[in-house]
């Protein structure tokens, strides 16, 4: 850094979300210097906690759940167990209630969500094991080949080798469905279609199209194989374990520092410019755990930049906004019709078609009279977040980036001021009232974070999106984030795209991460050897 000894790292990592951290750990493992440069006051990104909206309750500020970070090898092979982080699990992995009282349940134990939803239909039970061992065949395979760089040689291989014994075409088939069309075509029963649709719901891409089958099935085999999990304590400290392991390889973090600028010379980046008005040398790498539309044009001046990424920039697509709601309760969510096991997520929508309509309608710019929540009831996933039988709960769902209309009664324009955020979250909150009596008798403390309290919380939420860029198939694999080739590289030296931006995209699983650390290096090696020659 322009380190009061004049140091120059290695690598300068803008960013310390999930994906900067990660990538900060491979570059030092592989025995650089790491510089991490933060602009917020703690690190995390989108992964912290706080005590903010009630002093006795630690509230986790954007994401909660990790299923992608247990799944991925890049995340399990940093030993963050031996850092201070501590899984916890709740009663049941997911619930989804209806009106009539009755909830389709996901538990670890794939015999106890079969026996279930067998209940509700009869041989739902046998064809979700059935699902569950065409997950068993290509699970670990398929998500190795999403979080590997594009092309996934090695796990893409393993892929096919196994697609066979998943079933073949019908697998393929089954995954290129749309998410609001497995339920119905595969089983009897609604309960499937519920769990299904809820988690293809994770993503942005709209339930009637391709892609969102994909997502749903994974979402939901990850909650069926590895579970939802929630660091101990909160959010943050999934980043704090991060962090420390980064510390203690020698890594250097420092928060409250804004990058403002990359220098680029000889179409190479050779040091970044802090809101301080200091210029920090780079020796080898800068990796950008940077939204694209904020790396693009903004740290690098658009002359820097190659023509194709300023052309494929010009098309680039965000994701949705968000609006979370997060409350203190003085009790437990007094669900009418209590689960027989209590979920850590819950998801909330009258039926697999309500979910579908309000995709679609967020896409085409309309804020849903009936919104989509996710749930998170987070003391029940793990007591330490509040005082014993108390809850610290939060729901949040999704905007349209520019909104045309509304479809509720509310008049809402989309200015996600005071105002509208209030109104909306009182639209929310009487979506959990309908299904849990009395809910708002025990609020000791409310918040809401609208889409510009998400951005100011987090750069990288631009308008309160929440996956660096939308995930629909246009923008997946070589699109991501503008055609080429998928990778981390971003047409100029020594830069690395490291963030949900770059392939695979959003979720906690730190491939981007990784990838642009491995580019980095394979890079760097090149350069030496060439040198030699
Ligand atoms: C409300 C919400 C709920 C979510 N729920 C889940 C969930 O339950 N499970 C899950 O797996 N994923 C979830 N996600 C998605 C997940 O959190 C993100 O995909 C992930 O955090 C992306 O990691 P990242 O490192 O790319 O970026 P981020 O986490 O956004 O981190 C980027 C970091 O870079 C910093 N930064 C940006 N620009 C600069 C600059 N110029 N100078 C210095 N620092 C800078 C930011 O301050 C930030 O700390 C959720 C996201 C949100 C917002």
């Amino acid at each position: 850094m322009s380190d009061p000894s004049g140091w120059t790292y290695d690598a300068v990592v803008v960013g310390a979300g999930p994906n900067g951290l990660v990538a900060a750990n491979h570059l030092l493992d592989a025995g650089w210097s790491v510089l991490v440069l933060e602009a917020q006051p703690d690190v995390g990104g989108a992964v912290r906690s706080a005590p903010d909206v009630h002093p006795d309750f630690v509230h986790d500020t954007f994401s909660s759940f990790y299923p992608l970070a247990q799944a991925s090898p890049v995340i399990g092979h940093l030993g963050l167990e031996e850092h201070g982080l501590r899984w916890r699990h709740a009663p049941a992995v997911l619930g989804h209630p209806t009106a009539d009282g009755e909830w389709a349940l996901l538990h670890r134990d794939r015999e106890r969500t079969a026996l279930g939803l067998d209940r509700q239909h009869p041989g739902d039970g046998a064809a979700w094991l059935d699902l569950c061992e065409r997950w068993d065949a290509i699970g670990d395979h398929l998500v190795g080949a999403l979080m590997s760089p594009f092309p996934p040689v090695r796990s893409g291989l393993g892929v096919l080798a196994r697609l066979r014994k998943a079933g073949g075409l019908d697998l393929a088939r089954l995954l290129l469905t749309p998410a609001a069309d497995i339920g119905r075509t595969y089983f009897g029963g609604r309960g499937p279609g519920l769990l299904l649709c809820g988690n293809g719901g994770h993503a942005d891409i709209p339930l009637d199209a391709t892609g969102s089958g994909l997502m749903a099935v994974l979402m939901t085999m990850l909650g069926q194989t590895v579970g939802f999990p929630v660091p101990e304590g909160g959010a943050g400290e999934l980043a704090r374990a991060l962090a420390r392991r980064a510390e203690s390889l020698g890594g250097v973090i420092r928060t409250s520092t804004r990058v403002t600028g990359i220098d680029v010379r000889d179409g190479r980046a050779t040091a970044v410019r802090t809101e301080d008005g200091d210029r920090v040398p780079v020796g080898r790498a800068v990796l950008a755990d940077v939204v694209a539309p904020r790396l693009y044009g903004d740290l690098v001046a658009e002359e820097d930049l190659p023509a194709r990424v300023r052309r494929g920039m010009s098309r680039f697509q965000l994701d949705p906004g968000t609006v979370k709601v997060d409350w203190a309760l003085d009790g437990r969510v007094p669900w009418g019709s209590p689960p027989e096991v209590a979920p850590g997520t819950v998801h909330v929508a009258d039926s697999a078609e309500q979910i579908a309509e309000a995709s679609g309608q967020v896409s085409a710019g309309t804020i849903p009279a009936t919104p989509f929540l996710l749930v998170g009831q987070m003391s029940v996933a793990d007591p330490t977040r509040s005082p014993g039988g108390t809850e610290a709960l939060w729901a949040y769902t999704h905007v349209p980036q520019r909104v045309v209309r509304d479809a509720g009664d509310d008049g809402l324009r989309g200015t996600w001021d005071e105002s509208e955020r209030e109104r909306f979250a009182d639209r929310m909150q009487a979506r959990i009232e309908r299904l849990a009596p009395g809910f708002g008798s025990r609020i000791r403390a409310r918040r809401v974070l609208g889409p510009r309290e998400l951005e100011a919380r987090d750069a990288n939420l631009v308008g309160g999106a929440i996956n660096g860029g939308t995930s629909a198939l246009h923008q997946q694999l070589v699109f991501r984030p503008v055609p080429g080739a998928g990778r981390a590289e971003t047409g100029i030296g020594g830069l690395y795209l490291a963030s949900a931006s770059a392939h695979p995209g959003g979720g906690v699983h730190g491939a981007p991460g990784m990838n642009a650390a491995r580019a980095a290096l394979a890079h760097d090696r090149t350069r030496r050897l060439l040198r030699r020659t």
